[in-house]
């Protein structure tokens, strides 16, 4: 799930976040900024739009083509969900469906960007179909960097 972050900015222009808020010695109050994507969403939303691992060495190459075809969704400001300004909560964005992301590409051009990594990572290919990372258990395979998204709570053993 989306975790709540402070934003602290101390006296010397240091900026530190935590999921807390917590006491600094410099007497500023932490700042509320709200609901973000845990580390593990990030890289499972990475897999389901891409169809690569969230992690290895074709991330230079990949973020490098991906980042001309894709553009920031500007309701989300790339955050995938948004707070709700009503209560203490996220929503989902409904623009991109959570990705933070939009393709400014057809489906034919992307694929085709994906072939030409991995004509060179051939490695880096991971299921995009996986389920939405909000819904289930988000692990990853240490070898492969690769994530999956267990829905199904007797997988898990
Ligand atoms: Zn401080
Ligand atoms: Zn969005």
């Amino acid at each position: 799930m989306p975790q709540q972050i402070w934003k602290h900015t101390c006296t010397d222009g240091s900026i530190r976040y935590s999921f807390y808020p917590r006491d600094c010695d410099c007497g500023q109050p932490d700042e509320y900024a709200g609901y973000h994507y845990n580390s593990m969403e990030r890289k499972a939303w990475y897999q389901k739009l891409y169809g690569l691992a969230p992690e290895g060495p074709h991330r230079r190459l990949a973020d490098d083509l991906f980042s001309k075809i894709t553009e920031t969704c500007p309701e989300c400001a790339g955050e995938g969900i948004l707070n709700d300004p009503m209560w203490i909560g996220f929503l989902v964005c409904s623009r991109c469906g959570g990705a933070g992301k939009l393709w400014k590409v057809t489906e034919a051009e992307r694929q085709a960007v994906r072939t030409r990594i991995l004509a060179q990572f051939p490695l880096a290919a991971a299921d995009d179909q996986i389920a939405d990372p909000m819904l289930g258990v988000i692990i990853q395979d240490r070898k492969t960097g690769a994530v999956q998204v267990i829905t199904d709570f007797d997988d898990l053993g």
